[in-house]
């Protein structure tokens, strides 16, 4: 059982349990007010955004490759449309490592920034089903008179239609998620085939959309507040410097209903904050770890503060300290620092993906071979190379010597077509004229040419006689 309560019942100083849990342990429904101001208006074009990149992103190709596939369940992925094969893992040791920096660090400096603006969960939930919810229900006080009035029409209709517009959500939402996972060719090879090929694939489209049903339709919150085990690490990252949604309490208390005679705070205890708060919290109590930094209090505050004739930011961005000295939000030098760090990480991570080869060359001399000697005062020696085609199509390439004269050749191949999304192994040899081996060893740079087109050189060497 759960109790349906007005979230503003969590006006308590201090609690011993999460917003949305009564005292007696029940689940606590949170009814949300919809916010309107500047933050919110910010939000709906950014979750617009959101969704449209979200949407489309499965859909783009390039020279007809995914831009973004995660299959887990295979181990390919694709990012930037160039395929990443085991040999590529540093990169995501690389990526794993400059992730759990980068959600570090961004949190220390911006606090619970990724939650309110980009985690899915938030921006699905507040930004889209919770509209709908808003659209069929009506306000959050129409819909605790829906949940206490008796199963009559108009209470099977909403409800009805609300589960509906869920599910159908979801299951849209279920088929996006999969065509990140095996391209939209692969969602439509499912469509278009019969569909007793494909049960696996089909009862984990079914899963994903019941789960997101699951979690928007009833567990909501609880994601925030219980489950996500981020929300749950960020207590121990913030400090008295960490940007938060936080209110005044130096300018808002004491608090009290406004009045010609009694001077009080510019808080006048609307409650209009906790009206708003998706997760049922009143922030008048200080930094609480239910708290996801959506800035829908910003919003209900600020509007009160302009009806009553007081400045803005009675609830605003600041840290700790901020609010102590009395001091607006301003971008400190740890910020900026930290800032300049993350967006290094993250050019770094971009370049080290876009710069990665789609053709992988590795050149090596055949193991336990000198140089031969041949007529005409040349010497060869002989090669093998591994070439990884990582594109989706068979590739002519051509290699040629790139800082010494001389001839390139091919043992195992003559026409050296590269097949698509395989391994490609090649013997050849490198004849050179005796008089350009002025050394025991030389240096060898080996262009790969694709359609006359350099796009790697590989480094070898080339052995001669002791001189
Ligand atoms: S909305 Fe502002 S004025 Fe109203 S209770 Fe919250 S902090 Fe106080
Ligand atoms: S306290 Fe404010 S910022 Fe935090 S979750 Fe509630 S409404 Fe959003």
């Amino acid at each position: 059982m759960e109790d349906k309560i007005d979230s503003t019942e969590q006006h308590a100083t201090y609690r011993d349990r999460v917003s949305n849990v009564t005292e007696t342990g029940k689940r606590k429904w949170v009814y949300a007010e919809q916010p309107k101001g500047w933050f919110y208006n910010l939000r709906n074009y950014f979750s617009l955004f959101y969704f449209i990149a979200f949407f489309s992103i499965p859909l783009i190709k390039v020279n007809g490759m995914p831009f973004l596939m995660l299959n887990f369940p295979e181990g390919k992925f694709i990012v930037f449309s160039k395929i990443f094969w085991p040999q590529d893992f540093f990169i995501f040791a690389v990526g794993m490592i400059t992730a759990i920096i980068f959600v570090a660090l961004f949190t220390v400096v911006y606090g619970r920034l990724f939650c309110g603006w980009v985690c899915p969960q938030t921006v699905f939930m507040e930004m889209l089903f919770r509209k709908v919810e808003w659209w069929i229900e009506g306000s959050y006080t129409q819909q605790q008179k829906l949940d206490n009035a008796p199963w009559n029409t108009n209470k099977i209709i909403r409800r009805g239609g609300k589960h509906l517009a869920f599910i159908a959500l979801s299951f849209i939402i279920a088929n996006t998620f999969l065509c990140y996972i095996i391209s939209v060719d692969g969602l439509l090879k499912i469509v278009r085939e019969p569909i007793s090929e494909h049960l696996i694939l089909l009862g984990g489209l079914l899963f994903f959309t019941f789960l997101f049903y699951a979690v928007f339709a009833f567990v909501r919150d609880i994601v925030c507040t219980t489950i996500c085990p981020y929300g749950r690490l960020q207590s121990v990252m913030f400090d008295k410097d960490t940007m938060q949604v936080a209110y005044d309490y130096k300018r808002g208390e004491p608090r009290g209903k406004l009045s010609s005679t009694i001077t009080t705070g510019d808080c006048i205890d609307c409650n209009k904050c906790v009206h708003v708060c998706p997760t049922g919290i009143d922030i008048r109590n200080g930094v609480q770890m239910e708290c996801v930094g959506c800035t829908a209090c910003i919003d209900a505050c600020d509007t009160v503060m302009d009806k009553i004739g007081k400045p803005k930011g009675l609830i605003r961005y600041a840290s700790e300290n901020q609010i102590a000295k009395g001091r607006k939000f301003h971008f400190n030098s740890r910020m900026k620092a930290y800032s300049a760090l993350l967006i290094g990480l993250s050019i770094v991570m971009t370049l080290l993906i876009a710069t990665s080869h789609s053709i992988d060359t590795y050149v090596s001399r055949a193991k336990g071979q000198l140089y031969q000697e041949l007529p005409n005062n040349k010497l060869s020696n002989l090669y093998n190379a591994k070439i990884i085609n990582k594109t989706n199509q068979n590739v002519p390439i051509e290699l040629r010597l790139e800082n010494v004269t001389g001839e390139i050749k091919m043992i195992t191949q003559h026409e050296l077509i590269l097949k698509k999304e395989a391994l490609n192994e090649l013997t050849f040899f490198i004849i050179l004229d005796k008089n350009q081996v002025h050394k025991r060893d030389i240096k060898l740079k080996i262009g790969v040419y694709q359609n006359g087109k350099k796009i790697q050189t590989v480094n070898s060497t080339f052995l001669g006689p002791f001189i």
